[in-house]
């Protein structure tokens, strides 16, 4: 037996799966399973990226100053207290590593994103699940879990996997009534699909104990490079850029970000084009019978009526190459995820829903 042992929580770790992508013997598939832009990112961010094929022998900006003056200046922050990450994944990863440890507690939804859980043990610290009530963010039960104990509390609102999300002034509640030495971080990955929503910014500047996370992986159509940010106190922003490395994104992340913030029309295409084909889609999918609550985000979380035709129906879409997310290991085993795509992928897998519908019932 090994005497060399990794620090306490980590052999806790379940990895995270990420959405399939591949389905063995179909060539042509369409991949509705990680919420990615099915039109991909802004002309300008793929052309600031081409350029940076010339810049390949330098190191990228340690303080992400021209992307943060960028963000800034479209999402009406103050840059500096904005903190870049490789994905928000990481400015998570840095939260749970310089506020939580060895006896302290990190709460989060019983549907919430797979990172928290996964950072907190990497962290050392105590995961604690919170029930939500139908799918929905629940402030009061989140408050009743928080003791002396409690550092961080992470919300995605809108959420992932259920596409539901409660309002600024339950977010501001769940803020002023958290202990003190909690922060309260509220990710808004798919804030920008939210037509008029700040993502919780304004909370971030009227208190000391709120951050916000937001990513490129989504509306921007950046997942590919790894790049998302935070917004918070100084104090914070402080704390986590002490740990931060100073290389930590890249510079063709950090250019083709940069274009992509910019691209304002882009993004508000992005966000129509969402708006009106997932109207259409859970119209079309509750006509065939499969219910789902009314999504925020860019993908819709379709309810069957148990775990088994969820199933059934996620390998009668695979054999048709369209993937789309299992979500069992988020406690939504009769649930599927489907990712909004262009107009022809929503068309399909509406069909094949169809299709599997009528022979199953
Ligand atoms: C996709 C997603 C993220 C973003 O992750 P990146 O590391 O920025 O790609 C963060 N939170 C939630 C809830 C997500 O769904």
């Amino acid at each position: 037996m090994t005497k060399i042992t990794p620090q306490p929580g980590i052999m806790d770790i379940r990895p995270y799966e990420g959405g399939a992508a591949h389905v063995a013997g179909v060539a042509n598939v369409t991949k509705l399973s990680s919420n990615e832009n099915p039109f991909g990112p802004s002309d300008t961010a793929k052309d600031a990226y081409r350029k940076l094929a010339f810049e390949l022998h330098r190191y990228p900006s340690a303080d992400h100053a021209s992307l943060r003056l960028a963000i800034g200046d479209i999402h009406g922050v103050d840059p500096e207290r904005v903190i870049c990450g490789a994905g928000s994944d990481e400015i998570i990863a840095f939260l749970c590593q310089a506020y939580a440890g060895p006896g302290n507690e990190v709460v989060f939804t019983e549907h919430g994103f797979a990172m928290y859980r996964i950072s907190a043990l990497a962290a050392g610290a105590t995961p604690v699940e919170v029930p939500e009530r139908e799918r929905v963010t629940d402030v009061d039960a989140i408050l009743a879990a928080c003791n002396e104990r409690t550092k961080l509390v992470f919300v995605a609102n809108p959420n992932n996997p259920t596409g539901t999300m409660v309002g600024e002034s339950e977010l501001a509640r769940l803020a002023r009534g958290l202990p003190e030495q909690a922060l309260l971080v509220i990710d808004g990955a798919y804030a920008e699909y939210v037509e008029g929503y700040d993502g919780g910014a304004a909370l971030v500047e009227s208190r000391d104990n709120v951050v916000m996370t937001r990513t490129f992986s989504k509306i921007y159509g950046l997942g590919a490079l790894r790049i998302g940010w935070g917004y918070g106190p100084a104090h914070v922003i402080d704390v986590l850029n002490r740990i931060r490395g100073p290389f930590n994104v890249s510079q063709s992340a950090l250019a083709a970000a940069e274009a992509a913030v910019r691209d304002v029309n882009w993004t508000n295409k992005c966000r129509d084009d969402n708006t009106r084909l997932r109207a259409w889609l859970a119209e079309a999918l509750a006509e065939h019978g499969v219910p789902s609550d009314t999504s925020t985000a860019n993908f819709i979380l379709a309810r069957f009526a148990s775990q088994d035709e969820a199933e059934a129906c996620d390998e009668f879409l695979k054999e048709q190459g369209l993937i789309v997310r299992r979500v069992a290991g988020y406690k939504l085993p009769h649930c599927l995820r489907i990712t909004v795509g262009d107009e022809a992928s929503c068309r399909q897998v509406a069909h094949a829903v169809g299709k599997f519908m009528e022979q199953a019932r």
